[in-house]
This record gives C-alpha cells, sequence and structure tokens, in this order.
C-alpha cells in the first residue's frame, strides 16, 4: 500500500523545524529514520497532514560523552551509537541493547531518539532509558524542557512529547561505580521484536555485597516498567544472591498481554527466567568493574 497523502517539509536548520513543527500542531509528524512510521504510513495506522523530515539536520547527529553521562541527538542512528567505542565505556547498557533491536539494515537507519519517541513497549530502548533513569529533552520555538524517562513513556506508543515538539536529544546517565549492567532477551527469530526483554543494573559496594539491584521490563506491560528488587536479592555477595526471589517478584509485578506470538503466561515466565540472567550477568560485570 502508499501512504495517505501529506504535505512534506524538509527543514535545514533546527529552527525551521521547530517552526515546521509549531506550525502543523497536531497535524504534523516528525520523519526521522522512517523504520517504524513509513510502515506505519503504508498501512494506514496514521495519516498525519504534514510530515517534518529532520533527516538534513546534521546538527542533531550527535553522541556526546561526558563524565556525567552520553547524550544522543536525534539524529544519530542506532548503529552510530552501536559502534560509539566512547559511548559503550561511558554506558555499556547501550550497546549490550542496540545489538538486539531489529537487523542491521534498520539500525543504519533508525535513530535512538525515534525508537524513544515511537515508545513502543516491545522495543529495547525505552527499557534502557528508563533503567539508568535518563531523560529526553523535548523543544518548540523559543522553549526546550527536560522529561525524565518515568514521566516519557505514557501508554504503548504514547509520549509526552506534545503535538509541535520535537524531541532534540535523550541522556542515558552514566553508570555508578561498581555497578554492571546487562540485557536479556527471547525472541522468534534472530532480530524479531523480543516476546519479553529484561535490562538489569546490579550496584555493589566495596565488599562486593549488592546494594542495590534493578530491572526494566520490555513488551511485559504497556510501558517499561521499572521493578527495584534490591530488597528481594539481600544485602549479599552475588554468589549468595537471592535471584529465585528477585525473579518471582518480577513476575508478580508485571502486566503482559496474550498475542499470536505468545500467551501472556508464557511473556511472565520468561520475565523470571530472564530476570535471573540477566540480574547475573550484570552483577558478573559489576564484580569485573
Ligand atoms: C522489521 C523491523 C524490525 C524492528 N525491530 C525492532 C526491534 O527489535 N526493537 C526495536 O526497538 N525497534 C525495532 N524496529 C523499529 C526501529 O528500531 C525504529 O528505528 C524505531 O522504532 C524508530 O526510529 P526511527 O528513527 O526509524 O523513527 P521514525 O520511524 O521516523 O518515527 C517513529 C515515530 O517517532 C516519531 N519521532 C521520531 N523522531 C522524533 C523526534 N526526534 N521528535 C519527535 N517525534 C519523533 C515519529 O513522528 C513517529 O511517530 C524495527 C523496525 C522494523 C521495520
Amino acid at each position: 500500500m502508499k501512504p495517505p497523502p501529506f504535505e512534506y517539509h524538509a527543514p535545514r536548520s533546527l529552527g525551521e523545524a521547530l517552526d515546521a513543527l509549531a506550525g502543523t500542531g497536531e497535524h504534523g509528524k516528525v520523519l526521522a529514520g522512517g523504520q517504524s512510521l513509513i510502515p506505519m504510513l503504508n498501512m494506514r495506522l496514521a495519516a498525519p497532514a504534514h510530515l517534518v523530515d529532520i533527516n538534513r539536520l546534521s546538527e542533531l547527529a550527535f553522541v556526546d560523552v561526558a563524565p556525567e553521562g552520553v547524550r544522543v541527538g536525534a539524529l544519530a542512528r542506532h548503529a552510530q551509537v552501536e559502534r560509539h567505542e566512547p559511548a559503550a565505556a561511558a554506558q555499556p547498557l547501550l550497546r549490550q541493547a542496540l545489538r538486539l533491536v531489529a537487523h542491521p539494515v534498520i539500525r543504519n537507519r533508525g535513530t535512538v531518539v525515534g525508537s524513544l519517541a515511537h515508545a513502543d513497549p516491545a522495543a529495547e530502548l525505552p527499557a534502557v532509558l528508563t533503567l539508568l533513569r535518563g531523560s529526553v529533552r523535548l523543544a518548540r520555538p523559543g522553549a526546550a524542557r527536560d522529561v525524565p524517562a518515568e514521566d516519557f513513556f505514557t501508554g504503548p506508543l504514547e509520549s509526552a512529547i506534545d503535538p509541535g515538539e520535537l524531541a532534540v536529544s535523550a541522556f542515558f546517565p552514566a553508570p555508578p561505580p561498581r555497578s554492571g549492567t546487562a540485557f536479556r532477551e527471547v525472541a522468534r527469530r534472530h532480530g524479531d521484536y523480543a516476546l519479553a526483554g529484561i535490562a538489569a543494573l546490579v550496584v555493589l559496594d566495596d565488599d562486593l555485597r549488592i546494594t542495590s539491584a534493578t530491572v526494566a521490563c520490555v513488551s511485559l506491560g504497556p510501558v517499561p516498567l521499572l521493578v527495584d528488587v534490591s530488597e528481594a536479592v539481600g544485602h549479599r555477595p552475588s554468589a549468595s544472591a537471592d535471584w529465585a526471589s528477585a525473579a518471582r517478584a518480577v513476575r508478580e509485578r508485571v502486566d503482559p498481554e496474550a498475542d499470536i506470538h505468545a500467551t501472556a503466561a508464557y511473556r511472565r515466565h520468561l520475565a523470571g527466567v530472564l530476570t535471573e540472567q540477566a540480574l547475573r550477568d550484570a552483577a558478573r560485570e559489576a564484580a569485573d568493574a
């Protein structure tokens, strides 16, 4: 199928893009990598009257690494961030998750910020932003605001982006000292959206006892659920941590749906298995940090 008709805007600067978006309001949509939007247009699941294409805004194709974390501009592609060595060193979870996003061809076009804006509960990056307590910077002419991840994802394919706003960047905070991260998921085929996925962050103290353990869930509810399992695993060395109890806590919290790919019960089962695996991986990484 072909997309419904729309007016195409091709701004050459951030200022032009913000003006174009402000002018089109709720009738406008941003076109970034197009890896989600174009299929939705072709399937007539979306019919915006205006498309504002940000692909000429090379000023937004940045990955900035600082001691506090990694800021990714709206035109940085998945592949660019995945291959960015300083970003992978500053926040390893980015690369751990990006390797699981679709296929290389899609990662060459799709953008990190576009994935956050799309707010698909089956996508990896919203869980990453949630776990790390990152934020998204939204702009309109003359104004900008930073929205924390916990307020950004408001429902399936729904976010805090108001009509006329552009997500200009996302910030992924650096991990605390003596911490480790991991991403585990199960998909029917490599590159498919995950049936379920878990991103994990484990922090140890100087005696290598666990001080905090958290996970964020993929495909296990309408938004990426954050679960603090620190109490469940106990303040112990990771060799004697109660990972099974953490898995139980996550299984009880998730709210998965059934679809043609998996039952809700199977997704809930995966939530437990993947939680245990991801926490063990993250704890191992933390011990080596
Ligand atoms: C076959 C296939 C498999 C895939 N598998 C996965 C997967 O396993 N995991 C995964 O996470 N993703 C997957 N994707 C989606 C892919 O990661 C997309 O790149 C991503 O979801 C959207 O990024 P994009 O830059 O292509 O955004 P677009 O498709 O251009 O836009 C998506 C939506 O976000 C809005 N938007 C984009 N950028 C901005 C912005 N800067 N400000 C405001 N709104 C904005 C658009 O208006 C649109 O509503 C898959 C895609 C395909 C086609």
